[in-house]
């Protein structure tokens, strides 16, 4: 089984790409349901961010505040490693555990969609990255416009992370997603085939 990473930086088009990989019928394994996966109502991982973080991060349902968690987090960097230490080996091993269920079910490629994949040491899963990316403002305009978000508070997400020049250097390839969707759609196509996926 062949694992393909695809990563990016927040708004490059990832859940664009595994959407289109996943209507196609290709495996995808995505570390950001798996990331909410760990910390749902109830789960050992919501416990630890109470500890840490306190109730304040709970929504009056009991349920993460995610919003309010991303705001302590993307504005002190102490907060995120502290939150990125107690998640990160829960989504590591949740991760491990669908490539499993892959791999016994005989898949032949599985893509691994995981935002801070070469941050974490992530791509050591992977046989190979595929980088998904565009112009910079490009991104800030389209989080803004998904998210609600203030185009300050996206351009500082977009700082807490590794910047696409470096990321390129891991990546096997390359996806430019600053056209329309479907020259998007079309590079995949030609990755797809040129891969014999
Ligand atoms: P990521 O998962 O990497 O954060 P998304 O796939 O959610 O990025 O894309 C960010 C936003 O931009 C989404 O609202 C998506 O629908 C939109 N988007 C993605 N690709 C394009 C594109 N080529 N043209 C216009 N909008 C796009």
């Amino acid at each position: 089984m062949r694992v393909i990473g695809l990563t990016g930086g927040i708004g490059s088009g990832k859940s664009t790409v595994t959407d289109y990989l996943s209507e196609k019928g290709y495996a995808v394994v995505d570390a950001d349901v798996l990331a909410r996966a760990v910390v749902a109502t109830g789960t050992e991982g919501l416990a630890a961010v109470v500890a840490r973080f306190g109730e304040t991060v709970l929504l009056p349902d009991g349920n993460l505040d995610r919003k309010a968690l991303a705001a302590r987090v993307f504005a002190d960097e102490e907060a995120r490693a502290a939150l990125n230490a107690l998640l990160h080996g829960r989504i590591a091993r949740a991760i491990k555990e669908c490539l499993a269920q892959y791999r016994a079910a005989g898949a032949a490629v599985v893509f691994l969609s995981v935002p801070l994949l070469l941050e974490t040491g992530m791509q050591s899963e992977t046989d190979a990255v595929w980088l998904v990316d565009a112009a910079e403002e490009e991104r800030v305009r389209r989080v803004v416009a998904r998210d609600g978000l203030d185009a300050e508070a996206v351009r500082l997400r977009l700082a807490a992370q590794m910047p696409s020049f470096e990321k390129r250097r891991y990546a096997a390839e390359t996806i430019d997603n600053s056209g329309a969707p479907s020259e998007l759609y079309r590079a995949i196509d030609t990755l797809l085939e040129k891969y014999g996926f």
